[in-house]
């Protein structure tokens, strides 16, 4: 409440994945919560009607494969009604059990922590559609649609950081435009990727450092649906349906209503390769070549569904609104990939928007003080999410370095190199797919349950890592997984790409 007793008014720019978890987090507390947002609301219609139809000039990755963490269930685990209505759209769980290879689903002893590791999956359109009707229905939240944020309204001080009060953007009306006002107690910048904000503090004299780095590849996505009356091809014992071959990473998102996508990710040296990968013939070709995925793509399996989408630009940000630890504005948050941006390729970026969610919901509810909260807001986000930033900092620019190795016939890896991939592939790898507690501890830190590489610190865990390593390929020969998909050479002459250097 306010000082007059009123409740806290939160003004959010976007209704993306971020503002979604910002409503989802703050409207238990009370506050009365608006969200603006440029694009029009989802046309009327089951999941499928609005994946083909809803216009999101706003969210150019809306038709990109979506992986939803464990760390994200948690979050919607909060709303036992929300998850109802999930499942009643056809969003699916994939359990632990589930996930595990036949030698360890054989002697498989549920665990009490087990439930959290579950992953829910859906194409993104059918997970944002159903928060979005979710949050609607809450009698202190409404989302204003067709609405373009273009600036801030901020209060100058004499002394200590400015203040935001509120935002300034056009409503689409039928026929004419209309700038107006928006003021609240508290603003929120949920405005993705490509968010002006920092460009208007920048104008207001604010000056937010950033750190940023190429992901160092760009994104190929396509959707298929099961033909009627096929079931999904089984996983036991079957090739990975996910693979990195060094020049192609790739990976199956199971989705709703019998859709799944499958990503190709190029690494940017790779030109000719990305020219060719973006032609639907080209993409099924490469899937038919990849032994996990061909299982799936097999027209007599499955129809494509889309085209190719294909997107670029991915890189690596990391902002604060807290400099030195101090606050550089006043009633002003900045929440999803606006703040942080992640590779996509880890599956991260819906996660973090939540983690940041919950810790907005804990800071406003922390303090009255806006330079306590946003110090609270920002020092949360620091331990909890930056372990997770920097850990794929570390195997980004590892993948880099190996792209560029993969075109280099005559590359011959050092010795560093060369004992870190066998302990990677002969003592990790085959550790966890041996080793249910690692497996299930390695999850963990994927997922975001835990911090992302401490149980490989644990003698727990490092005890089955160094006992296969020391066995060596040989005695571990039953337990690498089966061949993940050609060699370069091999794919380019299949596709008909000259093997360009
Ligand atoms: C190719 C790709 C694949 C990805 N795959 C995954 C994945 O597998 N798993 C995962 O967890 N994450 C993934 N991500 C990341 C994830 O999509 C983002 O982290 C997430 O969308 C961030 O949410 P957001 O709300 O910050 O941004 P968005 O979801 O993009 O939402 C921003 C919203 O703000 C609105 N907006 C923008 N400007 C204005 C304005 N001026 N006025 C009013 N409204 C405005 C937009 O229309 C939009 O609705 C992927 C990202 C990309 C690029």
């Amino acid at each position: 409440m306010t000082a007059k007793n009123m409740p806290e008014t939160v003004l959010v720019t976007g209704a993306g994945i971020a503002g979604l978890f910002t409503a989802l987090a703050l409207f238990p507390t009370g506050r009365d919560i608006l969200l603006l947002e440029r694009d029009g609301p989802p046309p009327e219609g089951d999941v499928d009607v609005v994946f083909a139809d809803w216009k999101r000039r706003g969210v150019g990755h809306l038709r990109h494969s979506h992986a939803f963490l464990a760390r994200l269930r948690a979050a919607l685990e909060a709303h036992p009604a929300l998850m109802d209505d999930l499942h009643a759209a056809g969003v699916r769980e994939i359990t632990f059990a589930d996930m595990l290879p036949p030698n360890l689903k054989a002697a498989y002893v549920e665990e009490p922590g087990d439930h959290a590791l579950g992953v829910l999956t859906s194409r993104r359109t059918t997970l944002e559609l159903v928060m979005r009707r979710f949050v609607e229905r809450q009698a202190n939240v409404r989302i204003q649609s067709d609405v373009f944020v273009d600036g801030l309204i901020l209060e100058p001080a004499t002394e200590g950081p400015p203040r935001v009060v509120g935002v300034t953007g056009r409503e689409a009306g039928s026929d004419v435009e209309h700038e107006r006002e928006w003021r609240a107690d508290v603003v929120v910048d949920a405005a993705g990727r490509s968010t002006q904000l920092f460009d208007w503090l920048a104008e207001a004299g604010v000056s937010v450092a950033e750190a940023e780095e190429d992901a160092g590849i760009l994104y190929y996505t396509r959707h298929y649906r099961l033909r009627p009356g096929v079931s999904e091809p089984s996983r036991e014992g079957a090739p990975p349906a996910t693979g990195d071959l060094g020049f192609i990473k790739y990976g199956l998102f199971n989705a709703d209503a019998g859709w799944f996508s499958i990503t190709l990710a190029v690494p940017e040296i790779e030109a000719e390769l990305r020219a060719a990968i973006v032609g639907p013939d080209t993409f099924q070709q490469v899937c038919q070549l990849l032994p996990g995925i061909a299982r799936w793509t097999d027209p007599a399996i499955s129809e494509p569904m889309t085209k190719v989408f294909g997107m670029g630009d991915l890189r690596s940000r990391w902002r604060s609104l807290l400099a030195e630890g101090q606050p550089l504005v006043l009633g002003l948050f900045a929440i999803g990939d606006g703040l942080v941006r992640t590779n996509p390729l880890y599956g991260r970026g819906t996660s973090f928007a939540a983690v940041e969610a919950e810790a907005l919901r804990a800071a406003l509810e922390g303090s009255d003080d806006p330079a306590r909260r946003l110090a609270r807001y920002q020092v949360k986000i620091d331990s909890d999410l930056r372990p997770f930033y920097e850990d794929m900092l570390r195997q980004d620019r590892s993948a880099i370095r190996r792209a560029a190795n993969a075109r280099n016939p005559d590359h011959k890896p050092g010795l560093r190199a060369r004992l870190f991939n066998s302990f990677a592939r002969d003592g990790v790898g085959v550790a966890l797919r041996t080793d249910i507690a690692t497996l299930r501890a390695a999850l963990r830190g994927f997922h975001m349950l835990d911090a992302p590489t401490d149980w490989l610190k644990k003698p727990r865990h490092m005890g089955p890592v160094l006992a296969s390593w020391a066995k060596g390929k040989r005695r571990n020969a039953a337990h690498y997984p089966p061949n993940l998909g050609p060699g370069r050479a091999e794919m380019f002459s299949e596709i008909g790409l000259a093997e360009a250097i």
